[in-house]
């Protein structure tokens, strides 16, 4: 046998999701999938990496993401590429490569998959994650803003997530931010002293990432900066007001958070997160926002965008009902070579007729009741010799140890009225 040193590992900061965990995703998968055909959003499947210029156009020299994360490096063609390390900005450019605005109307996005970010890791941060993602193209209108953060909402609801915080904010328009910027860059230079190194650089270049710096100084001197929603004009009060007056409407109440600013450069008006307590240091489930000019910037026609996006990792710590194990309803057991050539019909039969069915390839009665008994089968199906002289099978639910005699050419109806409750 190889000793450990031997066996090849996987890469630091990614995990392998191994079944019975993998029926959690596929059941979060589903519901979440469910949710977004009742908001009428299709699923858009992009691909895991583009040309690198796809992402720091998008999300902004100056972010994080693009600063330190990306994996990016050179094709053997010399072209430099990045593994997405989020959705929006490879949507945007589906959208507009693939013309999806027209015909003119509103587009509905979902998508699903793993996303790449060198992040030093920790409990809940990887550097292949998973996310579940939404972007509506289209109407501006604060109904927009509000079905989209409601949808999201609904996502965790349909899966029983309770006690999590949304976060809100709006950060304004070409008009009003300018001129919020350059108030809050005039603070941040008067306590420039007191700022961490990284915030002290980004005064001047990103005044608004100092507000959600996690240090605690600079925590404390963002708590005492002038806020945007102070700084709305009028029509952005108008938007922020009449979004959350939609949400109130369906019961979601968002807490106004005026330093959420998000990480990314791309976000106008609408911004918001989603937190829960029972996440620890990374509390963030989820987050997302209004970008009015990525379209324009990927040299699409002006269109107006809101989207979001959840951690599935962290959506499935918190789902309580872990969903069912992937457990075979029958397991066949048959007893000669005949008698598996029977099972095999059998099987495929009664697959077809929606059960699980699952089998055991040799060994003694014993052996294949104790492999029927580990894998939790309701019910084994023993077909020996003897019972396929008389064309029967044996028919043993496994909790209570009931046996039944069962004509073969009668087992699907016997199943049926066993199980299904049908006559
Ligand atoms: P973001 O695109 O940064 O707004 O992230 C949206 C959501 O994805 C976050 O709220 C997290 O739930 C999740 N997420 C982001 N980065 C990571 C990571 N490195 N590992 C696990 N989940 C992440």
């Amino acid at each position: 046998m190889a000793g450990k040193g031997n066996i090849i590992q996987r890469i630091k900061g990614v995990k392998d999701i191994l079944p019975p965990d993998v029926s959690v995703w596929q059941w979060v998968e589903d519901s979440a999938r469910e949710t977004f055909e009742s908001f009428c959003y299709s699923e858009i499947r992009i691909p895991i990496f583009e040309k690198t210029g796809v992402f720091s156009k998008a999300i902004g020299e100056t972010s994080d993401i693009v600063e330190k994360e990306m994996y990016t490096f050179t094709d053997r063609g010399g072209e430099s590429l990045t593994l997405r390390p989020e959705g929006t900005a490879s949507v945007v450019r589906a959208y507009v490569e693939n013309q999806m605005y027209n015909p003119p109307s509103a587009k509905k996005l979902y998508y699903m998959g793993p996303m790449f970010r060198a992040e030093r890791p920790q409990a809940g941060r990887y550097r292949q994650f998973h996310q579940i993602g939404a972007e509506l193209f289209g109407p501006e209108d604060p109904g927009a803003d509000a079905e989209m953060i409601h949808l999201m909402m609904s996502i965790f609801e349909n899966l029983g997530v309770e006690d999590l915080t949304l976060k809100i904010n709006s950060l304004g328009c070409p008009e009003c931010r300018p001129v919020y910027r350059e108030k809050l860059a005039g603070y941040l230079d008067s306590r420039r002293e007191e700022l961490c190194d990284n915030c002290a650089r980004r005064v001047d270049r990103n005044p608004l990432r100092v507000l959600d710096c996690k240090s605690h100084a600079c925590g404390q001197i963002a708590e005492e900066a002038p806020t945007m929603t102070d700084s709305l004009c009028g029509e952005c009060k108008t938007h922020f007001d009449r979004t959350r007056a939609l949400l109130a409407a369906v019961g979601v109440e968002g807490k106004v958070e005026p330093r959420l600013v998000r990480g990314l450069d791309y976000y106008s008006r609408t911004a918001f997160e989603v937190a829960s307590g029972a996440l620890g240091a990374q509390d963030a489930v989820a987050g997302g926002g209004r970008y009015n000019s990525l379209v324009e910037q990927f040299n699409g026609p002006s269109t107006t965008a809101i989207g979001f996006a959840i951690g599935l990792e962290r959506l499935i710590s918190l789902v309580e009902d872990k969903g069912g194990v992937l457990a075979p309803e029958l397991f066949f057991i048959p007893l000669c070579a005949e008698a598996e050539e029977k099972a095999f019909l059998l099987a495929r039969n009664l697959r077809n007729d929606g059960y699980l069915v699952d089998m055991s390839y040799g060994g003694s009665l014993k052996s294949q009741l104790k492999k029927a008994n580990r894998a939790s089968a309701n019910v084994a199906v023993i077909i020996g010799e003897e019972e396929l002289a008389k064309s029967i099978a044996l028919v043993k639910e496994m909790k209570t140890g009931e046996q039944s005699t069962v004509p073969l050419d009668e087992l699907t109806q016997w199943l049926d009225k066993h199980f299904m409750g049908e006559e």
